[in-house]
């Protein structure tokens, strides 16, 4: 048995629950680190006769009592065993809960700046440090997203290059991914929880409705379709 398959065998037997289950039982249990994952990510893969951990390869150089934390959270989530939580899975959360704190940063689109600047001033009394803040690709569903480990802001091209009457939807957007840097995030039953109800309502206090913002999608969208030609 190699030493990273120990790291897998003693984090499925250490969940006190699980080891006198026949979850283990006649499986092979096993860890790969692997280059097919953005930065700290990783699943599991899980049959008759294995139980297959697949992490980042960043997670080769981080404590093992952590490593176990992931790797108790994806199995809590695959069996959705709830109320299991660890010593380990509560090292995790906060490991990456501060990774946002160390990542670089290094990449600022200047509009993306200026949106920050203005919802940073009027909701977070300039208390919310600048996080890295890139265009992703066009989308109409996802609008932004906050991924924590690169501590970056992604944002939909949909909203590059408005007129000031609409720049109020970008920084609705961003109001809601900065929310999420502020208020981090959650574990349990091994899923992130974010959307939780400290965080609505924080939302409610940028003072526009969704409903606004729908409408104003729906807009957009049909004007790119004609501007396309479909
Ligand atoms: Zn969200």
């Amino acid at each position: 048995m190699d030493n990273i398959d120990k790291i897998a065998l003693k984090a499925v037997t250490s969940i006190e629950f699980l080891s006198s289950k026949e979850i283990i039982q006649n499986r092979r249990i096993s860890l790969k680190y692997s280059g097919h994952f953005n930065n700290y990510n990783g699943n599991i893969r899980y049959s008759k006769n294995i139980i297959q951990f697949n992490l980042s390869r960043e997670w080769k150089n981080v404590d093992e009592d952590i490593q176990i934390g992931l790797l108790q959270s994806l199995i809590v989530k695959m069996t959705k065993l709830r109320s299991i939580s660890t010593s380990e899975m509560k090292l995790y959360e906060s490991f990456m809960k501060g990774l946002s704190k160390y990542a670089k940063k290094h990449d600022f689109d200047p509009q993306l700046e200026e949106s920050y600047k203005r919802i940073n001033e009027r909701l977070f009394e300039g208390n919310i440090e600048k996080p890295n803040l890139v265009f992703a690709s066009e989308s109409f569903h996802k609008l932004g997203s906050y991924e924590y480990s690169t501590d970056t802001i992604y944002m939909s091209t949909i909203f590059k290059d408005l007129p000031d009457s609409e720049q109020k939807f970008l920084d609705y957007v961003m109001y809601h991914e900065l929310l999420h840097k502020k208020h981090t995030f959650k574990i349990k039953n091994g899923r992130h929880q974010a959307h939780t109800t400290a965080f609505r309502h924080d939302e409610r206090k940028f003072g526009m409705l969704e409903s606004e913002l729908n409408t104003w999608l729906r807009k957009k969208k049909y004007s790119l379709k004609r501007l396309l030609g479909f």
